[in-house]
């Protein structure tokens, strides 16, 4: 069913847009400078299959931290629970997503998959003998979450953040010395480069978030995509951590699952509702969209969608 445009929708898009100014787009990966911080749009994916939108939702946009959330549902499943939160924790740091200062308060397991340095663990345990299996593996479940075979990564900004990758590389070798990974550093990064990469658009990004809202089941086709709990450990997550250092800001304000990326993406999830895709470059001093987040706060408060 093709996304149909929707007046209500355009109208808080034209209002969320005048914040853009306020912020900034992310430009410590070279590449993601050259978005255009004028750029708002949102698609919303009800499980009936219905889609609405605003702005240019085929503007592909790069997962960068949103991808945190699909890659630990991959790996939950894959490697289970226990596994996994041996390795990272499940508390938020109200630190910045890169900080590295926690990691030394012992033990130097990560607080939690949404920050880099969890993340990094998170993508460490994706399954496969190499970089090409794993990605592949990742992007095959990406896919699914979307139904979109098209989806693939943007080589560009893989390699521009790959490049200027060197505290995500600072993390990776602390966290080697500490045994939490094993691998080799460069093979780790060429793979999470190119998870933060993977590039769609704001209909496919509603998708996903709608199948985190439905449980992990695709109403759609009625098959079962995750395990209910492990879609429910993400939506925690979401909620507790999704939108860095500010997720307790937004759950106040906004109340619902999200996660942003530093590419000016949100996923949101509103349980048993619909997904949200939004694309909005301009970020705020916390890397989040900052007409995004304006555009959130209007939805939840004109159609009550805080869960609390
Ligand atoms: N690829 C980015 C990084 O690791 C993701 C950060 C983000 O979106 O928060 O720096």
């Amino acid at each position: 069913m093709p996304c149909q445009t929707n007046g209500d929708l355009q109208l808080i898009v034209e209002e969320a847009k005048k914040y853009t100014k306020l912020g900034k787009v992310a430009d410590y990966i070279p590449e993601l400078g050259k978005a255009n911080p004028g750029d708002l749009s949102i698609a919303i994916h009800y499980p009936d299959g219905r889609c609405i939108s605003a702005g240019d939702i085929d503007k592909k946009i790069t997962l960068q931290s949103i991808s945190k959330v699909i890659s630990l549902a991959l790996v939950l499943m894959e490697r289970g629970n226990r596994y996994v939160f041996e390795r990272v924790g499940m508390e938020p740091t109200g630190d910045p997503f890169n900080s590295i200062a926690k990691l030394e308060t012992m033990p130097a397991k990560p607080l939690n998959p949404m920050i880099n340095a969890g993340a990094l663990v998170v993508t460490h345990m994706i399954k496969g003998d190499t970089v090409e299996e794993r990605f592949n593996r990742l992007l095959g479940f990406i896919r699914e979450l979307a139904d979109d075979p098209s989806i693939g990564y943007c080589e560009r900004i893989a390699s521009s953040e790959l490049e200027a990758a060197d505290l995500n590389r600072a993390l990776c070798y602390f966290l080697k010395q500490h045994n939490i990974i094993k691998e080799d550093v460069e093979i780790l990064l060429d793979l999470y480069t190119k998870q933060c990469a993977i590039e769609m658009n704001c209909l496919d990004l509603a998708r996903i978030g709608m199948i985190f809202a439905m449980d992990g089941m695709d109403p759609l086709n009625g098959k079962r995509i995750m395990p209910d709990d492990v879609a429910r450990i993400c939506k925690t997550f979401m909620v507790t951590c999704g939108m860095y250092n500010a997720s307790g800001e937004f759950a106040i304000k906004i109340g619902i699952p999200a996660k942003s990326g530093v590419s000016g993406g949100i996923m949101g999830s509103v349980p048993g509702k619909f997904g949200i895709g939004i694309f909005g470059p301009a970020l705020d001093e916390k890397g989040n969209s900052v007409a995004g987040l304006k555009l959130l706060e209007f939805l939840s408060k004109n159609y009550r969608l805080s869960m609390f």
